[in-house]
């Protein structure tokens, strides 16, 4: 594989490609809001006794005021630290119980197993490998956390790496036995016993937004690391052009992501889990639906100095870190 470019995996950037994925997201969709209605009582708030209230998970500080109300969270940005996080969350075993029978998870694989889908994740996967080679991690052990339909283990074999991968979804099991796949069923660290071994590059891509207590998450991530091992973490990106724009109608504020992250708050948890920060960077603009909002509305939204005659590209969304995912290497010292 040739060296890929951010836009070379960019759906808004592909002609065709949205048409294509469209049946696919709309079975997921309707599954997804099915599941989430599940979860929510007539008041459109969790169900009494589903869920708990907890402070500000990067720093312990409180927040005054709600950021926004979405699907049963209750989001608020911590008046301390700055991290945007649902001040109420699923009780864990209620939590965990939507990952082992989730409703939407058919969908999912479905989705994730179309043709479109896989191309711009694959083209997505080579690109990360490659920007992770360039930052001096060239293979060995890996694990991926989060492994879903293995994809990023196979790729991860054209360049040098030999994976691993921890997933709660069992749903995935034919795919991984297909690609001859080591993949562990179970939550991380709880089902993923310390055996001694120690990985010279972690995978989180899609995770750390759903953990109750990220922070000690990564420290826990961080134990599993070889010295100066890397770990690589992909989430939605809160101060993405998209998100600012869509507010709480934007699908990712949804039960079970429990902490949405800008680059400066990723990075406070990285730091403040022990690990130090090497890279960060946003890619997949959405530029497509970003463009159908009000050329005012998207300036006001992008919130620093543009000119009235501003051309939005996807090297100037990026340059401000507004892309949808953020993208995070850590380094473990
Ligand atoms: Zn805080």
């Amino acid at each position: 594989m040739g060296r890929l470019a951010k836009d070379d995996f960019d759906a808004a950037l592909l002609p065709g490609i949205r048409a294509e994925l469209a049946e696919a997201y709309r079975s997921f969709r309707r599954d997804e809001a099915a599941a989430i209605s599940s979860w929510l009582g007539p008041d459109g708030c969790f169900a009494p006794g589903t869920y708990f209230e907890r402070p500000c998970p990067l720093c312990g500080g409180s927040a005054a005021d709600r950021y926004l109300f979405a699907r049963g969270l209750d989001i608020v940005r911590c008046d301390s630290c700055g991290l945007v996080y649902s001040r109420n969350v699923l009780l864990p075993e209620v939590d965990r119980q939507r990952y082992e029978n989730d409703p939407a998870a058919v969908a999912h694989v479905a989705l994730r197993q179309s043709p479109a889908y896989r191309r711009l994740e694959e083209g997505k996967l080579h690109y990360l490998f490659q920007s992770l080679a360039r930052l001096g991690a060239r293979g060995g052990e890996l694990l991926d956390i989060g492994a879903a339909d293995g994809r990023l283990l196979v790729v991860a074999r054209d360049y040098g790496w030999a994976g691993r991968g921890v997933e709660l979804n069992r749903g995935y099991w034919d795919v991984h036995r297909e690609q001859g796949l080591a993949v562990s069923y179970g939550a991380f660290p709880e089902d993923f016993p310390d055996d001694g071994r120690r990985f010279a590059l972690v995978t989180m891509l899609d995770v750390l937004e759903h953990t109750v207590d990220p922070v000690a998450f990564l420290r826990q991530v961080g134990e599993r690391l070889t010295t100066r091992g890397y770990l690589a973490v992909q989430v939605p990106n809160v101060d993405s052009l998209l998100l600012r724009l869509e507010g709480a109608t934007n699908n990712n504020f949804c039960p079970g992501h429990w902490n949405y992250f800008s680059a400066a708050s990723l990075q406070k948890a990285g730091e403040a889990a022990g690990l130090r920060t090497l890279h960060q960077e946003t890619y997949i603009t959405e530029l497509d639906r970003i463009l159908s909002y009000d050329r005012e509305k998207i300036r006001q939204a992008f919130g620093r100095e543009l000119p009235i005659e501003f051309e939005l590209t996807p090297e100037l969304l990026h340059r401000h870190l507004q892309g949808y995912k953020l993208f995070t290497v850590f380094a473990k010292e």
